[in-house]
């Protein structure tokens, strides 16, 4: 008598790295998009060695100021995007055949030593891109971005950023006596000359300030802010444009604030602001930045004990993979 479950899996023939889903339904591990896993006990950068992008996942959400539980996106973001596949229908361009992508694991951090953090995500950063790829952190809160900017601007010199967020991130420490946290990385990273000036770009920025002068840091500094308003009234469509066209042919690192969405499509962060963007128009927004020239990204603010039914999970995996689409147009 035949057992019906005893019939093998039939695995269909690879057209690109990613393992197909019958493969890690076998062995039970779950990398980002299926992808190989860089051998992190290989010294330098070589873990990295051949890699055109790497996901890196950053534990780490010390630098909150409400509600914690960043920290375990990584694994739970590993999880859902198993469920994304290659090819990109709108962009017709095949991700993971076009990008040699690689899960990179995690950077082993202490959760309680912000500084050491700090410098342990920026050396991982630096050993991504000695090798030659393009990082793509999964934090994590907002704060990992600072030492990722580090990394990217010693490599880079001052690059633009694109930075979509409920938040403008660029708070003064003292409202919390201490000035590194997920609300002070932009202010940061323009007082340390990351950032060039007019390269910074803020969207779907709508949260209420302790005080006036908050805004005003970012536009001393030459930032661009598209709050919510723009959103409504021109679309995100025009806000991609105008932004692809500020930053032209420069370098660009995309850092995306998973609270920029609205809480109805993404309940599962620490900083809800309602009357944000639509999961659809934060999939155009980062459409409409086709052409751009990607060097890094990352999502942050994922709390995945604050979500339901891996709502937010899911959107950040297809978050990640628009940005993985579009450093893979680069090279398509
Ligand atoms: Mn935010
Ligand atoms: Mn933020």
């Amino acid at each position: 008598m035949s057992i019906e479950t005893s019939t093998a899996l039939k695995l269909p023939p690879r057209h690109s790295a990613q393992q197909p889903a019958a493969a890690y339904l076998r062995h039970g591990q779950t990398p980002f998009f299926r992808l190989p896993v860089a051998d992190v006990e290989r010294p330098g950068s070589a873990p990295y060695a051949g890699a055109d992008a790497v996901l890196l996942g950053v534990p780490y959400d010390g630098g909150v100021t409400y509600q914690p539980g960043a920290r375990l996106a990584p694994y739970h973001v590993r999880r859902t995007s198993a469920f994304v596949q290659t090819f990109h229908t709108f962009h017709e361009v095949d991700v993971f055949g076009t990008l040699s992508a690689l899960d990179g694991g995690n950077v082993a951090i202490p959760p309680f030593d912000a500084r050491l953090v700090r410098d342990l995500v920026q050396t991982e950063v630096a050993r991504i891109m000695a090798a030659g790829a393009v990082p793509f952190l999964v934090g994590g809160d907002h704060s990992i971005v600072l030492p990722a900017l580090r990394a990217i601007a010693s490599r880079h010199g001052p690059v633009a950023v694109v930075h979509v967020d409920a938040h403008l991130d660029t708070s003064d420490g003292a409202v919390w006596g201490d000035d590194f946290h997920h609300g002070t990385p932009l202010r940061h990273a323009l007082e340390e000359g990351l950032i060039e000036r007019g390269q910074l770009h803020q969207i779907a920025i709508r949260a209420s300030l302790g005080s006036p002068e908050e805004a005003s840091f970012g536009l001393e500094h030459g930032a661009h802010v598209y709050p919510m308003e723009d959103v409504t009234a021109h679309g995100v469509e025009w806000i991609a444009a105008e932004v692809r066209r500020a930053v032209g042919l420069r370098n660009v690192y995309l850092t995306f604030d998973v609270d920029a969405i609205d809480p109805a499509f993404a309940p599962g962060t620490g900083t809800p602001v309602p009357g944000g963007l639509t999961s659809r128009e934060a999939f155009a927004l980062l459409r409409g930045l086709a052409g751009i020239n990607l060097i890094g990204m990352d999502l942050v603010e994922v709390a995945p004990s604050l979500d339901h039914a891996d709502v937010t999970c899911h959107l950040a995996a297809h978050l990640l993979y628009e940005g993985l689409a579009l450093a893979a147009l680069r090279m398509a």
